[in-house]
């Protein structure tokens, strides 16, 4: 492949990941930082190919920055932790943080996993609540690892989201057992399961419709 049509090629695949994120209603600074497009060049391209029937929003002001909005107790926090499996298995995000890598500058082919991710999400809950600003700081916080992470119970393996530091040892959301703070992972070829409770169950494939 020729130069030329090779950054023709990156050229195009960040146009379309910056459009995908218009989609999602991502804020400018969102779409800025996965696709290293500059502020105007987004706004542009909001103009150019968003109609204006489209029913999307341009959202104004800062991007969520609360990790307890993930660690919430009810429907919110269950599908938090539905949207972290679902990042984890589609590799946005590791099992462990990795600070190094949110350095560097976030690639494009990353960027599309985060969108796959999120629509994955949307597809298998019946009623999302969680916004994508809310998804990409998600995966940038787990990525982080300084306030929350991720750990599997050593009972019943179900992937949880836990404070990184905290005096009160963390329970499973699944089944309530405590959780130490090594963190352990399943063993290989167990099911990854989401500690969340009715929204996990949600979360679930939708049956195959009866013939
Ligand atoms: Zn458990």
């Amino acid at each position: 492949m020729h130069l030329t049509d090779d950054r023709y090629q990156r050229d195009r695949l960040r146009l379309e990941l910056a459009l995908r994120l218009l989609r999602h209603e991502a804020r400018t600074q969102t779409i800025r930082y996965w696709t290293g497009l500059s502020d105007d060049r987004v706004r542009k391209l909001f103009r150019s190919y968003i109609k204006p029937g489209a029913g999307l929003r341009r959202h104004r002001g800062k991007s969520p920055e609360q990790v307890n909005y993930f660690l919430r107790s009810g429907v919110i926090g269950a599908e938090a932790h539905a949207l972290a499996s679902i990042l984890l298995l589609f590799g946005v995000v590791a099992d462990q943080p990795n600070p190094a890598s949110i350095r560097k500058i976030p690639t494009i082919s990353r960027g599309r996993l985060l969108c796959d991710g999120y629509e994955a999400y949307r597809r298998v809950v019946p009623r999302p609540r969680i916004d994508f600003e809310h998804a990409a700081f998600l995966a940038k916080a787990l990525t982080a690892g300084d306030e929350i992470r991720l750990r599997f119970c050593p009972a019943c393996e179900a992937l949880n989201i836990v404070e990184t530091i905290t005096l009160r040892e963390p329970h499973c959301r699944a089944c309530e057992a405590a959780m130490p703070d090594k963190p352990k992972t399943p063993a290989p070829g167990r099911p990854l399961r989401a500690a969340a409770g009715p929204a996990a169950d949600a979360a679930k494939l939708p049956a195959a419709p009866k013939a």
